[in-house]
């Protein structure tokens, strides 16, 4: 299992320019159910990105209006933004910084305030016929990091809605994928 060049370059690119519309430049990966996480893991530091269908953390994909819907935004927004989205056995990883974008609306802008979006103007539908994303993007800091040893997500049990999560990494000693479906949780960069 290889990254393709294309995915290579965007991962590359999108950790570059940390803020980039990386979701929105690809609407074909809009699909309910799945959700992707890239990992780019150096030293002791691992930069990801981590983008789903709002449908999966929310139940709906609409701007939150009821207050019901606007406290779920603010608390799936603040856990994303304060959970470290992979850690180590020891749990040695902290978050150093994240952005969390989305389109779901309510009180809640996410932790970097000049790049979450609010898009007043997307009147979408009961119908479900407009649909919207979230990505995150964290930088963590953990510490022992090796590679070789497993990595664990709390994705796929804090959304079951999450069917299947599509892992992507890149390291210094290569690059791989892997998925992993509901309530399965680590996963080995370093195997081969
Ligand atoms: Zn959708």
């Amino acid at each position: 299992m290889t990254l393709s060049k294309v995915t290579n370059a965007i991962l590359a690119a999108t950790i570059l320019t940390a803020g980039s519309t990386f979701a929105s430049d690809n609407p074909g990966a809009h699909q309910h159910g799945h959700a992707e996480l890239q990992l780019a893991i150096e030293d002791n530091q691992v930069d990801l990105i981590f983008t789903s269908p709002a449908y999966n953390l929310l139940g709906f994909e609409h701007r939150a209006r009821t207050e019901e819907q606007k406290a779920l935004v603010t608390e799936t927004t603040n856990w994303l933004g304060e959970t470290p989205l992979v850690d180590t056995a020891e749990a040695g990883c902290t978050v150093m910084n994240a952005v969390v974008h989305h389109q779901a609306g309510g009180d809640n802008h996410g932790h970097d305030h000049g790049h979450a979006h609010d898009h007043e103007d997307k009147h979408a539908d009961e119908n479900g016929s407009t649909h919207s994303d979230f990505e995150v993007t964290q930088t963590l800091s953990c510490s022992r990091l090796d590679a070789s040893e497993a990595l664990s997500t709390p994705l796929t049990e804090r959304f079951p809605e999450i069917e299947h999560l599509n892992v992507e990494w890149v390291w210094s000693g290569g690059q791989g994928s892997g998925r992993l479906d509901h309530g399965e949780t680590s996963f080995r960069p370093g195997a081969r």
